[in-house]
């Protein structure tokens, strides 16, 4: 077998997931990770104990979609079973299907809830396992080291370490994250680099994280998607952590700002306990808090294309998880594709060890022209939800409406009325079909458009309205300091 040295910036979800393909495949890697190590006895523990300067959302609620599942469950099915028997859990939406209609193709319909945190722990431990992996920590990438080669794209040699140490590297994988400096380094060095395409979420959002009291257990909850949906003005949603905890999040618009009081306590709470799907989760018997709130924005889809007219911009470079393609963290994509793609591009690595050339290309054509429906699918609906929330009438072709508010306002609806409707919706959250295929299915639609006039009213008081929520943020007016 050809030895190859390759070398990964970052050891978060991405950075492990193809280090670990690369090794069980008896390749060689070496993961070079800014923050310090972190121990790895107590995945349940990682929630508190993990120092990760290097991911400002560390703590923040993550759930783990199908698609996330089913790669776990395909290349790494030991980590998926060390997570279960370590208090993660398995949420079979395929129970909740219309009159429990699940056929063998749904298998995937499972999301698992756990922390970021304790995820990223087991991943790592897996990792730590692999004889051929070396993680070095507290140690940051500074750029790259180049051989130029005229007018042709140049070919990467290793990375450059802040101790001005050199990596050599016939593959380098940046696996660095959203705020990722690989490519700007480049761009500074004058390499052409792709253009992004760069939309802002227009959502801000609050959360918390609470732990269930003894002798209790979560509350019923409606729906297949869980508790949660979309009102006139804010986005609320449940995440089911590991070991009995979950979060909270109530996303909103980031132009009005009298809202930004949600980061009060009391605001918060009360606000929570106005929407009538989360109430029964903060009621005082049934959980307590476990961290202040925190408010996360500034968020946007990032979608940076791998090739430049069709070629490599840098031969033996590629980009992973968040550094390729990232979306509004609400839809919970991102591990998705950080999990998967890392899996595939520990495979293609392997079946190319010295064709850098074959693997910029496998890669993308084997994710590209998903990765951009996933940042096109989520822009438009970050845009089409902004203009609702800002009181702009729908507009489109779809029912009146543009295909992404034809699938939050007609489609999703509808998944509690018929079992096929479900199947589609459902394996679009999940990720479980490109984002566009929904789009192709005109059996499915016809059958949404039917399904209309079936479907039930909103029941008064199930959720405030923007006046409702503004006057909760006024009666708590910020203590004076
Ligand atoms: C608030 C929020 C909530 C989210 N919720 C979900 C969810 O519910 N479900 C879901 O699927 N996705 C969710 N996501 C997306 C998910 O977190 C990301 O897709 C995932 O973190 C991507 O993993 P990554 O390894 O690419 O990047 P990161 O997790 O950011 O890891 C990058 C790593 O690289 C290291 N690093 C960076 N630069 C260097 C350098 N120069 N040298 C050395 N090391 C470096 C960092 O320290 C870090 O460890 C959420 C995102 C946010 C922001």
């Amino acid at each position: 077998m050809s030895d190859v040295k390759v070398v990964v910036i970052g050891a978060g979800p991405a950075g492990l997931a193809v280090g670990l393909a690369l090794a069980r495949r008896g390749r060689r890697v070496t993961l070079v990770e800014r923050d310090p190590d972190q121990p790895l006895d107590d995945p349940a523990g990682a929630f508190e104990r993990w120092a990760r300067p290097g991911v400002a959302h560390h703590r923040l609620p993550h759930s783990l979609l199908g698609r996330t599942r089913r790669a776990l469950r395909e290349h790494a099915p030991d980590v998926l079973e060390a997570m279960l028997r370590a208090g993660a859990w398995e949420n079979d939406v395929r129970g909740r299907l219309v009159r429990d209609a699940a056929g063998p193709d749904d298998e995937d319909l499972v999301a698992v809830h756990c922390r970021r945190p304790f995820f990223e722990c087991m991943l790592r431990r897996a990792v730590r396992d692999e004889p051929l992996v070396r993680i070095v920590s507290n140690t940051t990438v500074a750029g790259l080291t180049l051989q130029k080669r005229g007018t042709a794209a140049p070919r990467v040699a290793g990375v450059r370490l802040r101790e001005d140490d050199v990596l050599d590297a016939d593959v380098v994988i940046d696996a660095g994250g959203r705020q990722s400096a690989i490519r700007k380094a480049l761009e500074r060095d004058g390499v052409p680099m792709p253009a992004a395409q760069v939309e802002p979420c227009g959502v801000i959002y609050y959360t918390r994280y609470y732990r269930l009291r003894d002798g209790v257990e979560y509350p019923a909850w409606a729906g297949v998607l869980g508790p949660g949906g979309t009102s006139e003005c804010a986005r609320y949603t449940v995440f089911f952590g590991d070991n009995r905890t979950f979060a909270i999040v109530l996303g909103v618009s980031t132009s009005v700002h009298a809202f930004r009081a949600l980061a009060r306590e009391e605001v918060f709470t009360e606000a929570v306990s106005r929407f009538k799907a989360l109430a029964p989760f903060i009621h005082h018997d049934l959980a307590e808090p476990i961290t202040p709130i925190v408010a996360f924005g500034a968020l946007r889809n990032v979608f940076h294309p791998p090739l430049l007219d069709g070629e490599p911009p840098v031969l033996g470079l590629h980009f992973l998880g968040d550094a390729y393609c990232h979306t509004n963290p609400l839809f919970a994509w991102g591990l998705c594709l950080a999990i998967d793609y890392g899996f595939r591009l520990g495979r293609i690595v392997d079946e190319h060890p010295t064709d850098v050339d074959a693997q910029a290309r496998a890669f993308a054509a084997a994710t590209s022209v998903e990765a951009e429906q996933c940042f096109r699918a989520l822009a438009e609906e970050d845009r089409d939800r902004t203009l609702t929330w800002d009181g702009a009438p729908p507009s489109g072709p779809w029912l009146g409406r543009t295909f992404a508010g034809f699938v939050r306002d007609c489609a999703q609806p509808a998944v509690m009325l018929d079992t096929s409707v479900a199947r589609a919706v459902l394996r679009r959250a999940h990720l479980l079909d490109p984002p566009d295929e929904l789009m192709k299915r005109e059996s499915i639609l016809r059958r949404v458009i039917a399904l209309q006039s079936e479907l039930p009213k909103p029941s008064p008081g199930a959720v405030p309205s923007a006046d409702e929520l503004l006057e909760i943020a006024a009666r708590h007016p910020r203590a004076a300091r």
